[in-house]
């Protein structure tokens, strides 16, 4: 999981983000008037399943979620992406300034808890799926790796620590640290290694509650004026996939959502967020008009539509040290003066 890139204590920054508010340095209407803010998320989980998840870093609770989509929705002028981004290159510069919030990966806490609060709020969000996931209700191999090793943590430290190859005392640290080597294997390896540790695990330690959405959520999502982009078919790693595989994932996953979902499928999002020029090529080939990346921050003009960057939102970065969600937190990450976490 990212590391903060600031290095001010907690204290400092706390002041210094309400200075700069106060000031209006950092007020979105200032700080982001002539930037597009995409922000990203991956989970929003209820706090009873929110316990339960082995990667809480990605996840916000409903709560949360709520707490950033109010701020988003009072501060920012906010749609789907297609349609922010539409209005970013025609020009507009609202006093409110454009803002979209995108969900990764397509999972059904999407559905079930972040879309009653999009409604409330009457917030128009994006959603990009990968196409083998939805069709095979497939988890991504990071979840299917954080449950099975957590499982195997609790059950037996000693098996897990051998076949993860880490070792220490706290067991979601050596999760995290398993995570990390992971992410560093080649593709086949990685899946390899999900493989071995899952069937290391008991039999089923994913819970029921988990999953990804299906074509009928997504058709609903899509009428209630929700964005369906695509996130590939298999979610691979694309500047290491062939062409012809790379044609695959692009424009086959364009065509399948298209076709399923009844909606024009005009976003890409890079797995992992890696993209090269070949893949950035094949996406502008099959006919998209914008694709976004894992970089960090807001966008400003001139910006490449096919690597646009994003915030990725992470709850506890936008507390204050009292652990208090705070707004001069937020704002300070969001703006400018936040060089981004560092890689
Ligand atoms: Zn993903």
């Amino acid at each position: 999981m990212p590391p903060d890139g600031s290095t001010l204590k907690p204290l400092v920054r706390d002041l210094a983000g309400a200075a700069l508010l106060a000031t209006g340095l950092t007020r979105p209407s200032r700080a982001a008037r002539d930037r597009l803010t995409i922000v990203t998320f991956h989970r929003v989980l209820p706090g009873s399943l929110l316990r339960g998840y082995p990667l809480p870093e990605i996840a916000v609770s409903v709560e949360e979620f709520r707490w950033f989509a109010e701020y988003f929705a009072a501060q920012y002028t906010c749609g789907t992406l297609a349609e922010v981004h539409r209005r970013w290159l025609a020009g507009e510069r609202p006093a409110r300034p454009l803002l979209a919030v995108t969900f990764d990966d397509g999972q059904r806490d999407g559905f079930e808890h972040a879309r009653p609060v999009l409604a409330a709020v009457g917030i128009p969000a994006s959603f990009f799926v990968p196409v083998h996931g939805v069709e095979r209700d497939e988890l991504l191999w990071h979840d299917r790796m954080g449950y099975a090793a957590a499982w195997l943590l609790r059950a037996s430290r000693a098996q897990a620590s051998a076949l993860l190859g880490v070792s220490g005392s706290d067991p979601h640290a050596m999760l995290l640290d398993a995570m990390e080597r992971a992410k560093r294997l080649s593709p086949a390896d990685r899946l390899a290694l999900v493989a071995r540790v899952e069937a290391a695990a008991a039999s089923s330690v994913r819970p029921a509650w988990d999953g990804l959405m299906g074509w009928e959520q997504l058709r609903t999502l899509a009428r209630e004026g929700h964005e369906i982009g695509s996130h590939s078919v298999s979610h691979p790693i694309l500047p290491l996939v062939d062409d012809a595989q790379l044609e695959l994932e692009v424009r086959g996953s364009k065509e399948r959502i298209e076709a399923e979902v009844g909606a024009p499928c005009e976003t890409f999002c890079y797995p992992n967020g890696d993209c090269d020029a070949r893949v950035v090529e094949a996406v502008r080939r099959a006919g998209y008009l914008r694709a976004v990346t894992t970089r960090w921050g807001p966008v400003a003009a001139g910006a490449d539509d096919f690597q646009l960057t994003r915030c990725d939102i992470e709850a506890r970065r936008a507390r204050d040290r009292g652990g208090r969600l705070s707004r001069p937190r937020l704002a300070l990450r969001l703006s400018r003066y936040f060089p981004g976490p560092t890689p």
